[in-house]
């Protein structure tokens, strides 16, 4: 016979920064949340260096290292952080019912959702299977990067994460391919100029990527000219994907009003979101900004909206 269901008032689903801040504001708010990390602790800081845009850093701090200190602050008003996945939801009723990877039933007053956003891929032949079996094809740098070393490389994207990327892999390879789709980059003016003033970084401009060449390991890379439609191949071991993000919100698409691409849509200046005591917060729901600062903000701003509910109602 199945457990009976877990009752509590505030389930926070996602451990990046809107998740934690959501945790440390519910949990000072007596809220006694229950925090599902997802697969990933800490979210997208993990796989990142330095941070050097969050505000009291001023000499900057490795991601890991700032995730680590947001969950100790969480903890240290007792959320319960538990290391698993939701995989299914249902918000028909006033109480709102979640299972986890194992079975487990919640029910919850409210759910803060923090489920952050996943990496895209190109969608190549050989993309998925040199990625899967380790063969060279990565959408994380700062992960992978280190097997590379010594060895040439490529990056495909032109926003803010292959710039930084591309930059982190000048440090350990000869040569970094940069294919950039257009005749100019999305990255930040500060992010350009660094990429383009680093030697071994070579950006190959108005450039697509047809193929990954390689049966068990990365060889090259086909890639064509969108203006001269010429096509070349180019000899590189590691070939690292950074093309933006997908937000992690399919388990909420029966119930939550969303966009074309996933993300889900919070009422303006607020995070409360179609259903009643269903919350979202960071990357799940923005779009726009994606940023460490302001994932933390709408977390906060998410668990200050629950508590409001909560106490509307008369549970806390
Ligand atoms: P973005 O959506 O900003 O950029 C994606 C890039 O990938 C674009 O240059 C896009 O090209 C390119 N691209 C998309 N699809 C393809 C394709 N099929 N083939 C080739 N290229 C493709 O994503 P990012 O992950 O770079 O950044 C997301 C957000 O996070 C941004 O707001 C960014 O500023 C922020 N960020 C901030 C950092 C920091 O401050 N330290 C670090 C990393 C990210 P095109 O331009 O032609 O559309």
């Amino acid at each position: 016979m199945a457990d009976s269901p877990e009752r509590i008032k505030c389930l926070i689903i996602g451990s990046g920064p809107a998740g934690y801040t959501a945790a440390i504001y519910a949990s000072r708010a007596n809220l006694e949340p229950v925090l599902y990390t997802g697969p990933e602790m800490g979210g997208q800081l993990m796989i990142t260096t330095d941070v050097e845009n969050y505000p009291g850093y001023p000499d900057g701090v490795m991601g890991p290292q700032m995730m680590e200190e947001f969950r100790k602050q969480a903890e240290r008003f007792g959320t319960q952080i538990r290391m698993e996945m939701i995989t299914k939801t249902d918000f028909s009723g006033p109480v709102h019912k979640v299972w986890t990877e194992s079975g487990h039933e919640i029910h919850t007053d409210t759910v803060i959702i923090s489920t952050g956003a996943s990496a895209k891929w190109l969608g190549l032949e050989n993309e998925g299977r040199l990625a899967r079996n380790g063969g060279g094809v990565s959408a994380c740098a700062v992960c992978d990067g280190f097997f590379y070393k010594g060895m040439d490389v490529a990056v495909v994207g032109a926003g803010d994460t292959a710039a930084e990327e591309a930059h982190y892999l000048s440090k350990l390879c000869p040569t970094v391919h940069m294919l950039v789709r257009r005749d100019e980059m999305r990255a930040s003016k500060i992010m350009q100029e660094r990429v383009k003033n680093t030697e071994n970084i070579k950006i190959h401009w108005n450039t697509s990527t047809l193929d990954v060449i390689g049966e068990e390991e990365v060889e090259a890379i086909k890639v064509v000219n969108n203006v001269t439609k010429e096509e070349s191949s180019i000899p590189v071991k590691g070939f690292f994907v950074a093309i933006g993000h997908k937000p992690n919100t399919d388990i909420f698409k029966e119930w939550l009003d969303m966009d074309e691409t996933g993300y889900i849509i919070t009422q303006a200046d607020s995070s409360k979101t179609n259903i009643e005591g269903v919350f979202a917060s960071g990357d799940a729901q923005d779009h726009v900004y994606r940023q460490a600062v302001t994932a933390a903000g709408t977390g906060c701003m998410a668990a200050l909206d629950a508590e409001r509910y909560l106490s509307a109602k008369g549970i806390v």
